[in-house]
């Protein structure tokens, strides 16, 4: 008898083990590597719902030179011709923020030279290089970069241009971090704009969606790459903010961090991790690079349109959180993350990020009005990490006018015009709340919010948009976020 309840109970750690594993083979199977070519003469950006029709595609140069000269000539050109120009970095953007029907493109990433000053720590960089590029620099000097987003597949012109904001620790976003850029105006003219020299443009330009001008060659703080070890504690949303400033802000030590909430339908937006990096006194690990996240990304694919795929990552991610406290990293190994960490091989839907900014008064009473609105939505929610974000004094369109809490949401919305109404209605919705609770919204995603919500989160937009006008008064450069909010 003994004999056959060992079996049973062999036979039932088998089946419980290989409900897991049958789940993310069913989703790499369920996958067809078929990527969507973009017709000649097309563009889009991430969202790959802005397939556009574009006069031409300019790769600029690589060298300092040659790009003043072939961007004069193309200015010449468009203005003959009467085109628009938009720039386009990493097109992470995802609402034509880089594009303008019929207009001209110009693709900035071959412009990546990059040069250290070991003794002031500033890094010049071509608007093109991508930060993967940057860190991979850096670390030969033992340096990194003090502000950037999550993953580093942006490239630095179009971080500017959006003002991004990442994991680190009680800062204000990226533009804190920039000494000064070059920019070249719509007259071929290269001006230095910094916090001393052009400050109305050096305000405008940083968040300004490259509708001043192209960013060039960029100065930037750079900070020094050290070992980190990870802590993590698991937390009700509720006691948030009393442990952030517990756990994080009155620790000096803490040098990344980011928070994540649970999404699956059980203890839906009950549950929090708060994940954070503190420096050690100890070897820094080499920088790897080529590490398969392959495992990852298919756990995170499984949770497309699953209940079991969403519990199934929490429950790893928090058993991986465990197995993984009190691991050292390297400071640029954890900011080297690229965003096929998560990319989406399904042609039938597109992944589509948002992100609100809300004052830590008013956190658990955002997280309360959101929860029915994300309930009710038909778009699938696939993840919502925090991030605090100190206030910001340099960008003109600024959406940190006070130290904030990012709420950084993703989504998997189908393409279609039905799931496209959808998320029309669930963003207006969400941009009300965090209306409500003093908040803004950020704007490099889609374009769902009408010109009055985004002047409730953007007060100074008429004034901005009246400086567009002043500083580049044919509209030469131009894109579809300026079409949608001026
Ligand atoms: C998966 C994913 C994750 C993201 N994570 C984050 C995050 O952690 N934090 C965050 O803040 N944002 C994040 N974003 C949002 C945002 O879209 C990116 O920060 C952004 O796209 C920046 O880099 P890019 O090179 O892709 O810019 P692009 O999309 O190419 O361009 C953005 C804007 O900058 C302008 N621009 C680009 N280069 C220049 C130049 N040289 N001169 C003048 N203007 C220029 C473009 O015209 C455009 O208006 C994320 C987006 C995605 C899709």
């Amino acid at each position: 008898m003994k004999k056959y309840f060992w079996i049973i109970g062999i036979l039932i750690i088998i089946v419980f083990l290989s409900i897991p594993i049958f789940h993310i083979l069913k989703t790499k199977w369920n996958e067809r590597e078929i990527s969507i070519e973009i017709p000649k003469g097309y563009t889009n950006d991430a969202s790959q719902l802005n397939l556009t029709k574009i006069d031409t595609i300019i790769q600029v140069p690589t060298d300092k030179k040659e790009i003043e000269i072939q961007l004069k000539k193309a200015f010449k050109y468009a203005k003959e011709n009467n085109l628009k120009i938009s720039i386009a970095g990493a097109r992470h953007s995802m609402g034509g923020h880089t594009i303008y029907p019929n207009g001209m493109v110009l693709n900035m990433l071959p412009y990546k030279q990059m040069e250290l000053d070991t003794i002031n720590n500033i890094l010049t960089i071509g608007s093109g290089a991508l930060w993967e590029d940057a860190l991979k620099y850096l670390n030969k000097y033992g340096k990194s970069i003090s502000i950037m987003q999550a993953f580093s597949s942006f490239s630095i012109g179009g971080s500017i241009s959006v003002n991004g904001h990442g994991w680190q620790k009680d800062l204000p976003p990226i533009s804190s971090s920039v000494i000064s850029f070059t920019l070249m105006k719509g007259n071929g003219e290269i001006i230095t704009c910094s916090r001393q020299e052009n400050q109305e443009l050096f305000k405008l330009v940083i968040g300004g969606y490259g509708l001043f001008g192209v960013v060039l060659d960029i100065k930037l703080k750079v900070v020094e790459n050290e070992a980190l070890q990870y802590k993590y504690i698991r937390l009700s949303p509720d006691n948030y903010v009393k442990y952030y400033k517990k756990y994080i802000s009155e620790n000096p030590n803490v040098n990344l961090v980011f928070g994540r909430l649970r999404i699956s339908n059980k203890h839906f937006l009950e549950e929090a991790t708060l994940n954070f990096f503190e420096k050690v006194d100890a070897a820094i690990p080499i920088l790897q690079n080529g590490k398969s996240t392959e495992t990852q990304r298919l756990v995170f694919r499984g949770s497309v349109n699953s209940e079991y795929g969403k519990r199934l990552r929490w429950d790893l991610e928090t058993g991986m959180n465990k197995v993984f406290k009190n691991e050292i990293y390297s400071r640029n190994e954890l900011l080297s993350d690229h965003v096929s960490l998560i990319e989406n091989k399904d042609t039938s839907s597109t992944d589509l990020l948002q992100e609100y900014f809300i004052p830590e008064r008013n956190f658990n009473q955002f997280i309360s009005d959101m929860k029915p609105i994300l309930r009710n939505s038909k778009i699938d929610l696939l993840n919502i990490t925090i991030r605090g974000v100190h206030q910001d004094n340099d960008s003109y369109l600024n959406y940190a006018r006070e130290n904030v809490f990012g709420f950084v949401i993703l989504f998997n919305q189908k393409k279609t015009y039905k799931q496209e109404a959808e998320m029309k209605k669930l963003t207006s919705q969400l941009v009300e709340v965090a209306l409500k609770n003093e908040g803004t919204f950020y704007l490099p995603y889609r374009l769902h919010i009408d010109k009055d919500k985004m002047r409730k989160s953007y007060p100074n937009a008429d004034t901005f948009f009246q400086l567009k006008l002043k500083y580049d008064p044919t509209e030469l450069f131009n894109n579809k976020f300026y079409e949608h909010y001026k």
